[in-house]
């Protein structure tokens, strides 16, 4: 497996300004990349459930395109993690309504030896010291990347810290940027997590776009342009699921000696991709739209986005 991906599955709570809500719907970081990312390549994922966990859930996750499940664990005697979320006007920003860790707090799942050889490894939004103890879990990856959020900020930043020495790139929304750094400017907030070790940060500014501070210079994307914005849950999983499965892919079709998997450009380019998969993922709750786009729907919209971002 070229790309493997260390993340959560949850059981959500959503809550959306206009009233709609839905409780108990598939979720977790892990889950988001992963539905992305098998759209570009073939992806492991690494994730472990309670046995509440509904099997129609675990369908849904063996049927994604792309993504062997086989890493999915299923632990007797455990409660599977569940998170719940309400969205404030803008749909930007949200508040968590809850956190029941469960199974997180457990022993890690173990990674299986097909995918320990993994090129491309993403260590979704999780604790800090597991994201670490499982990046040791891999033989020699060429590109590791890291998702965090607000609450491993709060709860545990010595782990994030020792993290950051040893990831290639950080991938986390501009709220936590500045909770972490105290900068209120994206720029800033970038470079200061630069210096804790990555040679990239990814800032993410939901219906505004992304920002790429990298150590060879600075990027900005817009976010795709929706009307329709049903549920942003996991947009932030599933951009980093488009912009590594990308990056992966390239690396797969022959480009190993000649790209840097964390080059300025190479970034730039999969951040496209990962912008343009997170723009289904907020169209339906939970994997209702991502869950079953084809390649050839992400292509055309890809397509579109490049001529928008044009200038003549
Ligand atoms: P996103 O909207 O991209 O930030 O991702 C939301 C998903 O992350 C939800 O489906 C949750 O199940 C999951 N999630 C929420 N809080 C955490 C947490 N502290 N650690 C790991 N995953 C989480």
């Amino acid at each position: 497996m070229d790309l493997t991906v260390i993340g959560t599955v949850g059981i959500d709570t959503v809550v959306t300004p206009g009233g709609d809500s839905r409780e108990g719907i598939l979720g977790g970081s892990g889950v988001y990349f992963a539905a992305a990312a098998g759209l570009y390549t073939p992806t492991g994922f690494v994730a472990a459930v309670g046995e509440d966990f509904p099997p129609e859930f675990h369908d849904q996750i063996r049927g994604l395109s792309g993504v062997d499940s086989t890493g999915l664990e299923v632990r007797k005697g455990s409660k599977t993690f569940r998170w719940g979320g309400k969205y404030l006007d803008d749909m930007d920003h949200r508040e968590t309504l809850f956190t029941e860790l469960n199974i997180l707090i457990e022993d890690p799942p173990p990674v299986p030896d097909a995918y320990s050889g993994a090129a491309v490894v993403f260590l979704a939004n999780m604790h800090p010291g597991v994201q670490h103890l499982m990046a040791g879990r891999f033989a020699k990856p060429r590109l590791t990347v890291a998702d965090t959020m607000d609450l491993w900020i709060d709860t545990a930043r010595p782990e994030l810290e020792a993290l950051l020495k040893d990831v290639d790139g950080l991938v986390l929304n501009f709220d936590e940027a500045e909770q972490f750094t105290g900068a209120k400017n994206t720029v800033t907030a970038g470079r200061r997590l630069l210096e804790y070790g990555p040679r990239f940060v990814v800032v993410k500014k939901g219906e505004h776009g992304a920002i790429l501070v990298h150590r060879d210079g600075i990027a900005a994307l817009p976010a795709y342009p929706s009307e329709k914005v049903v549920d942003p849950t996991g947009a932030g999983d599933s951009f980093a699921g488009g912009m590594m499965g990308a990056i992966t892919a390239e690396i797969a079709t022959g480009g190993e000696a000649r790209i840097d998997p964390a080059g300025f450009e190479t970034l730039r380019r999969a951040m496209a991709h990962g912008t343009v998969a997170a723009s289904f993922t907020i169209e339906e709750f939970s994997l209702g739209r991502l869950g079953s786009l084809t390649r050839e729907e992400l292509d055309a919209r890809y397509h579109e986005y490049m001529h928008m971002l044009r200038l003549e």
